[in-house]
């Protein structure tokens, strides 16, 4: 396990690109490089990680299953007793893909479905039908039972404000577990007045909580403060180089003032407001669990393509 929380879940970005156009994301406007992750890039980055502990999950501003090396990875991950999970979206669920996915034993799968009802879903994903997404996603549900820990995150917008409680008792039906959380700004890059109104909560404070325990790593190993970062001037080092000592020190020494990015100015991701825990990391794998079931009850959870760990 890490002996600092910096690196106790990282998110992995494989791949930045994706063929989806979802509304909730700000993808678009990314303008750091964009690319899939090499086979040399990701053994160096999976060594140090797995040799740390951490709990990888394959996510970030792409689609992940997009990737051509993705099951073999999370395999490799798995084989060397690692946990990794994936977050993904039910139109990269093509034609054999779920029966792959379930192969190569990620520990947990989030699919992002964003709304049970029909037309909110379409107007959010216009790539695909809701009928469409339905059907794969069922599939994989079906496949995973047994097998993988499944959730389904979905999410609040103004156009389904109050869709929670039938989302989550949709899928409670099918044995599924769920949670919907609030649409956020993904650092004000979200600009869509029709989907999301700005909040105001975390920018008074300058401080970070979701910073202090979660890691983000792009496809050429740069890790940056989070995935809200769209333009990579939040770069802390690059896992080829830098050690994760040295990157957890200089997140360590980050944290003890305000957040000085500017991408942080403008943020209202929820999990911004936990307040950084002073205790140990966890030292297992169940320490980890009980930490992120606390967050989760504190109903700080993430949203969309950013998720909490859910390797339980
Ligand atoms: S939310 Fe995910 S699936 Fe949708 S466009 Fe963004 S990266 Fe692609
Ligand atoms: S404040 Fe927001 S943008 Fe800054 S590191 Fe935290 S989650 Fe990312």
């Amino acid at each position: 396990m890490p002996s600092d929380w910096a690196f106790v879940s990282v998110d992995m970005e494989i791949t930045n690109q994706c063929g989806s156009e979802c509304l909730m994301c700000p993808r678009d406007s990314i303008t750091r490089s964009k690319g899939m992750m090499s086979e040399e890039v990701f053994k160096t980055v999976s060594e140090k990680l797995i040799r740390e502990g951490s709990l990888i999950t394959f996510s970030g501003m792409g689609d992940p299953l997009s990737h051509p090396k993705v099951f073999e990875w999370i395999s490799g991950i798995r084989n060397k007793n690692c946990d990794v999970g994936i977050v993904i979206n039910p139109a990269s669920l093509h034609e054999g893909i779920s029966q792959r996915l379930i192969e190569s034993r990620p520990n947990s799968i989030t699919i992002s479905f964003p709304s049970i009802q029909k037309e909110v879903f379409e107007r959010l994903c216009p790539t695909m039908s809701f009928e469409d997404g339905l059907k794969r996603t069922q599939e994989l549900v079906n496949l995973s039972r047994g097998n993988i820990g499944l959730r389904m995150a979905g999410i609040r917008t103004e156009i389904n404000s109050d869709g929670s409680e039938e989302y989550v008792s949709f899928w409670k039906k099918l044995d599924v577990r769920s949670n919907v959380t609030a649409c956020h700004g993904r650092g004000g890059n979200l600009w869509n007045p029709d989907i999301y109104r700005p909040k105001t909560f975390g920018l008074e404070s300058g401080r970070c909580g979701l910073f202090q325990f979660h890691a983000f790593v792009t496809w050429e190993a740069e890790v940056l403060a989070c995935c809200h970062d769209l333009t990579g001037d939040t770069r802390i080092g690059n896992l080829i180089n830098d050690s994760v000592s040295v990157i957890a020190e200089r997140k360590q020494n980050i944290l003890g003032s305000s957040m000085p990015f500017s991408v942080c100015q403008r943020c209202d991701e929820p999990l911004r407001q936990y307040i950084p825990t002073q205790s140990s990391p966890p030292k297992n794998r169940n320490e980890r669990r009980r930490f992120f079931h606390s967050i989760n009850r504190d109903n700080l959870s993430l949203c969309q393509s950013d998720r909490l760990p859910s390797v339980y």
